[in-house]
């Protein structure tokens, strides 16, 4: 009976593609089957200690390799993946690739590196997120402290005493935890306040019109210098160019990710540059 009405309702939907935040039937059944056939894989950006060039730590992004369309970025397949919950699957995908790659590369030989892994709001809802984790690290053998999840405000503010419980089980675990696109929600100031994060990503749009523009650099200034007062490391995204590179240096924003760098590559890339540049890339 109810599996009668549990079809009833995906046909209504499959009438109605346009529904709000309904996924259409099919795109939902392509992104299930290409968990299992192993359509998804990670590249890594570098993230770059400003004032003495070096890497300090790798961001993990997801790609879909597509059998029709080719390569898909996360923006057109993580919001699918948010609504269907096929997220939980692919971010432990991502979760236990991310660490596995990480130890790998320790064991090469080459410095460790944070490794950052995202979570969405889905996951960050999942009651076994850090049982997910826990497995993640024990089945890599990667120590927690090179771990860092980077974090949403509007994950983390959809519900204050919950978020808070979720992340002192985590950081009980010893991995670092960061607040990913600062500044771009509603409630920045308050997510600071209230959430014992090690790290603030301050998103690319604060980065971008650097140093031209005098609202942004007096935005980034403070931003840097808040973060600093408040004794988190300040990651800038999106870093392009020498010049806002050189901002930051003067505003002594302690790293940045970005293009100017390199772009977010695979992880045979990432030991070449690793390789070529020692550690470091500036
Ligand atoms: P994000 O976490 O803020 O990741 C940074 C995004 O900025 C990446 O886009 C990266 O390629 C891009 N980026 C880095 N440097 C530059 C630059 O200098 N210029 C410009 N224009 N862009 C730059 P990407 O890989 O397309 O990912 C987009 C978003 O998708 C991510 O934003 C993140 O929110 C989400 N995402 C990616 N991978 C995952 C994942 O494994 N799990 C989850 N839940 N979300 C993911
Ligand atoms: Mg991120
Ligand atoms: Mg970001
Ligand atoms: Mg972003």
């Amino acid at each position: 009976k109810a599996k009668e009405h549990g079809r009833n309702r995906l046909q209504y939907h499959i009438h109605r593609p346009d529904a709000a935040g309904v996924m259409p039937l099919s795109e939902q059944e392509e992104l299930r089957s290409a968990i299992g056939a192993k359509q998804f894989f990670l590249e890594y950006q570098p993230q770059v200690d400003v004032a003495s060039g070096r890497i300090v730590g790798l961001e993990a992004l997801v790609r879909w390799r597509h059998p029709r369309h080719g390569m898909m970025p996360p923006g057109q397949f993580i919001p699918l993946a948010e609504e269907s919950g096929l997220i939980i699957p692919l971010g432990l995908f991502v979760l236990n690739e991310a660490c596995r790659q990480a130890k790998e590369w320790q064991v090469m030989g080459l410095p460790p590196l944070t490794i950052a892994v995202n979570v969405s709001a889905r996951q960050f809802g999942d009651p076994a997120l850090a049982a997910h984790v826990t497995e993640a690290l024990e089945a890599s053998g990667l120590e927690p402290q090179w771990l860092e999840l980077e974090l949403t405000e509007s994950t983390l503010m959809h519900d204050v005493p919950r978020g808070l419980h979720v992340m002192q089980a985590l950081k009980a675990l010893g991995v670092r935890l960061s607040i990913d696109d600062f500044g771009t929600g509603y409630s920045s100031l308050a997510a600071l306040k209230t959430f014992p994060f090690d790290r603030l990503k301050m998103d690319r749009s604060f980065v971008e019109a650097l140093p031209r523009d005098e609202t942004t650099v007096a935005i980034a200034s403070a931003v840097i210098s808040l973060a600093r007062r408040l004794r988190l490391a300040v990651v800038a995204e999106g870093v392009e160019t020498d010049e806002q590179l050189e901002f930051l240096r003067q505003a002594q924003c302690h790293d940045a990710q970005g293009f100017y760098f390199s772009r977010p590559v695979g992880p045979g890339e990432i030991a070449k540059i690793l390789a070529r540049a020692g550690d470091r890339l500036a």
